[in-house]
């Protein structure tokens, strides 16, 4: 991966110029932000005329959001097949390096990265119970695939 110095990193300045996400959304840190992955977004967002709500942005944990180059989120009133398909229908889509479906969210919506390449679909299984009885889910990963969206999308 290329080095990546502060000025890489969304800063006041850049927010500014963003014109359809803000500092307030839920990004965990504003500041750590990737430049890159934003402005993407913000040209995507346009392009698209649907909002995109965003769930997550950095964070301490994971491979991926670290870096501030990774977002998790949705296309605001659009099927996760359709999320899926505009993004990949979208001109300038190979600059997206990760992309995931997560369709057991409340609201089923993607991830997205710069970081590294790698096409997945996310599931959860019923791993055992709970001393209430209750079952414990475990979200696991499987390669994206027409197979993976048959079984788990549709
Ligand atoms: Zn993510």
């Amino acid at each position: 991966m290329l080095p990546i110095g502060p000025e890489h990193y969304m800063q006041e300045h850049n927010w500014e110029k963003v014109r359809w996400f803000g500092p307030q959304e839920k990004w965990g840190d504003p500041c750590k932000m990737r430049v890159d992955l934003i402005m993407y977004m913000d040209a995507l967002r346009h392009y698209l005329g649907h909002p995109i709500h965003v769930n997550s942005g950095w964070r301490e944990t994971g491979d991926r959001h670290p870096s501030g180059g990774a977002m998790d989120g949705y296309i605001q009133g659009v099927c996760l097949i359709d999320q899926f398909l505009l993004l990949e229908r979208y001109p300038d889509h190979d600059k997206i390096l990760g992309l995931g479906l997560y369709p057991h969210w409340n609201t089923p919506g993607v991830h997205i990265d710069m970081v590294k390449p790698g096409r997945w679909l996310a599931y959860t299984e019923c791993i055992g119970k709970d001393e209430q009885g209750k079952p414990i889910y475990k979200q696991k990963y499987t390669a994206l695939s027409w197979e993976s969206i048959k079984k788990y999308c549709l």
